[in-house]
C-alpha cells in the first residue's frame, strides 16, 4: 500500500474541515439549524391529504359517491407514487369506498396522523362524518448528514489545504527557524542558507548577506534559491542542478564546488567553495537542504600573489645563474683566446692528476693514463715586432683556434701564459699523447697562419713538450715541469716539433 505522507498545510486543513463540522453539528443541535429526519416529506403529504380530502369532501356530497371516490382515490394513488393507498371512513368506523391494498391501514398509534398514515377528517353540515386515510410508503432513509459530513471533509478539506498553502507561503517562512538558531548562525564567517524540500530559502545568516550586493534582499525567505540570479549565474542553466536540489534528489552530501560569483561596479569575481548537506528528519526523509559557502577570494588572491611571487624568484633565481654562469666563465677563461686560464686549469689538473696517481699506483694502465703538453708559438716576437701587438693577438687566437678544433670533450686546453699552452690528456699514453701532438702542430703549421687579418697567410709554427704521468711525476706540478723541459728541448733541438719528456 502507498502511503500518502501528508504536508503540514494538508494536516492542519482536515483537522480544520474536522472542527468546522463539529461547529455545525453543535449549532444544529443548540439552534436547530438543519429541520428534522422526514419533516419536510411529512409537511408535503399533509398539504397533499388536505388538498385531497377537500376534494373528496365534495365527492362525498353526492348520491352514491363511492364509485366516485374509488375512482377519484386510484386516480390520486397512480399520480403519486408514494401515495400506497387511500380511504373514506365513516365516522363509525365503516368503509365508504377504499383503494386496493388499503387492507394494510393500521390506525397510528396515540389517534394522531403519522408521516406513513394520515388521518383527515370530514365534516357534513359542521359535524364530523369520517375521516379520508391515506398510507404513504416510509420516507427514504435520511444520508444528508452523511453527505454533509463527507462533503465538509473533502471540500472542505481541499479548499482549506489551497488556502493554507497560499498562507503560508506568504507568512514568514523563516519563522521555521526559531531566532537563537539565527542569531548562532549569524555569528559564523562561513555563508549559510537552508532551503526546504521545494528549494526554497528557509534561512540565510549574515555572512550570506556579504556575497552579493544583492543577496542581502529583505523578501529573500521563502523563495526558490534557484531564483537568485546572482548566485545561480555561476552554476549549470538546469534548476534541478542545483547543489541543493541535487543532494535532496541524491540524499548524499555534496563537496568542494566551486564558484566564481561576479560582482557589479568591476569589483573582483567572489571565490567561493560550495558544500551542501542534504537535511533528514528523524524518520530519514529529506526536509531540505544546507548549503554553506566558503569564501576563498582572498586565499585565492594571495594564491595568486604567492604565485606571482614564486615566478618572479624562480626569473630572478634563472638571472642569477645565468649571471653566475658569466662570472665562472669570466674567472675561468682567459678572454684573448677563450681557453681555460690558469687558474682554472689548475683547478682542473689536481683532481685529474690526483685520479690518474691513485690508477697508476693501483696498477691499471688502461684508464689512468695522463699526458700533459706544453706548446709555444716559434718565434712569436717577431709577429709582434714586424707587424705589432694586435697581430700578435690575432696569432694568439688563430693558434688558439687550431688547437681546440681536434681536442676531445675530456681533453683540456689552457693558455698558460703569453703565447704558451698547456694541454691535459687524459686517459692516453705516452705514444698517443705525441701523435696527438704532432697532429696540433701539423694543424698549426697548416691552417693557423690562413686569413690573419690585414696580412693574408703568415707562416706559424709551434713548438711540443709532451710528459705522461707514467713518467713517475710526483705532483701536477712536476708533471708540468716535465712537459715544459720536453718544449725547451723541442725548441733546442730546431722548433716546429713534439719532444717527449724522457722516462726515468
Ligand atoms: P721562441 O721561439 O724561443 O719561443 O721565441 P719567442 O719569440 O716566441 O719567445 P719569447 O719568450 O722571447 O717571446 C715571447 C713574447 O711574447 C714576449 C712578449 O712580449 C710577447 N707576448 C706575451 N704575451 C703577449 C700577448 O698577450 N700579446 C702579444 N701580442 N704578445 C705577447
Ligand atoms: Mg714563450
Ligand atoms: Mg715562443
Amino acid at each position: 500500500m502507498m502511503l500518502v505522507r501528508l504536508g503540514p498545510a494538508e494536516r492542519i486543513a482536515i483537522g480544520l474541515a474536522a472542527l468546522t463540522s463539529l461547529l455545525v453539528l453543535l449549532l444544529d443541535l443548540l439552534l436547530g439549524v438543519f429541520p428534522p429526519a422526514g419533516e419536510p416529506e411529512r409537511m408535503a403529504r399533509v398539504r397533499l391529504a388536505n388538498t385531497v380530502s377537500t376534494q373528496l369532501a365534495v365527492l362525498v356530497q353526492q348520491p352514491d359517491p363511492a364509485p366516485l371516490l374509488r375512482r377519484a382515490m386510484e386516480q390520486a394513488v397512480a399520480a403519486d407514487g408514494e401515495l400506497l393507498s387511500m380511504a373514506v371512513r365513516r365516522i363509525d368506523g365503516s368503509l365508504l369506498a377504499a383503494t386496493e391494498g388499503h387492507a394494510h391501514w393500521v390506525p397510528p398509534p396515540g389517534g394522531g396522523s403519522s408521516v406513513t398514515h394520515l388521518m383527515v377528517e370530514v365534516r357534513r353540515q359542521a359535524q364530523p362524518w369520517g375521516q379520508v386515510e391515506m398510507r404513504f410508503a416510509p420516507p427514504a432513509a435520511d444520508w444528508r448528514w452523511l453527505q454533509f459530513m463527507a462533503g465538509m471533509w473533502l471540500a472542505g478539506g481541499l479548499l482549506y489545504a489551497l488556502f493554507l498553502r497560499r498562507v503560508l507561503h506568504h507568512l514568514d517562512p523563516g519563522a521555521a527557524v526559531p531566532e537563537r538558531v539565527k542569531h548562532a548562525f549569524d555569528t559564523l564567517t562561513e555563508a549559510v542558507m537552508i532551503v526546504d524540500r521545494a528549494g526554497r530559502i528557509v534561512m540565510a545568516n549574515r555572512a550570506f548577506d556579504g556575497l552579493h550586493p544583492q543577496a542581502a534582499a529583505a523578501d529573500r525567505l521563502g523563495k526558490p534559491a534557484s531564483g537568485l540570479q546572482w548566485l545561480v549565474q555561476a552554476m549549470p542553466a538546469e534548476p534541478h542542478e542545483h547543489a541543493w536540489h541535487r543532494v535532496m534528489d541524491s540524499r548524499e552530501a555534496s563537496t568542494g564546488e566551486v564558484l566564481a560569483i561576479p560582482q557589479p561596479d568591476g569589483a573582483p569575481p567572489r571565490r567561493l567553495v560550495l558544500h551542501a548537506t542534504p537535511v533528514k528528519d528523524t524518520r530519514g526523509a529529506v526536509r531540505g537542504a544546507l548549503v554553506t559557502f566558503d569564501d576563498v577570494t582572498e586565499l585565492d588572491r594571495m594564491n595568486t600573489e604567492l604565485r606571482a611571487a614564486l615566478g618572479a624568484l624562480e626569473a630572478s633565481r634563472q638571472e642569477i645563474e645565468a649571471k653566475n654562469r658569466e662570472l665562472t666563465e669570466l674567472a675561468t677563461r682567459d678572454p684573448l683566446s677563450g681557453c681555460f686560464n690558469r687558474r682554472a686549469l689548475f683547478a682542473a689538473f689536481e683532481p685529474i692528476f690526483a685520479r690518474a696517481l691513485a690508477a697508476r699506483q693501483h696498477g691499471d694502465a688502461s684508464g689512468g693514463g695522463l699526458c700533459v703538453v706544453m706548446a709555444d708559438i716559434d718565434h712569436f716576437k717577431s709577429f709582434n715586432d714586424r707587424y705589432g701587438h694586435a697581430v700578435g693577438d690575432l696569432v694568439i687566437k688563430a693558434v688558439a683556434r687550431a688547437l681546440g678544433t681536434t681536442l676531445r670533450p675530456q681533453d683540456i686546453l689552457a693558455r698558460y701564459g703569453g703565447e704558451e699552452f698547456c694541454i691535459l690528456l687524459p686517459g692516453l699514453d705516452i705514444d698517443e699523447a705525441r701523435q696527438v701532438a704532432d697532429r696540433l702542430r701539423q694543424q698549426i703549421e697548416r691552417h693557423a697562419g690562413e686569413h690573419i687579418e690585414g696580412q693574408g697567410t703568415l707562416r706559424i709554427t709551434s713548438s711540443f713538450g709532451v710528459a705522461s704521468v707514467a713518467g713517475g711525476a710526483a705532483s701536477a706540478q712536476a708533471l708540468l715541469e716535465q712537459a715544459d723541459a720536453a718544449l725547451y728541448a723541442a725548441k733546442k733541438a730546431g722548433r716546429n716539433r713534439v719532444e717527449c719528456a724522457v722516462l726515468v
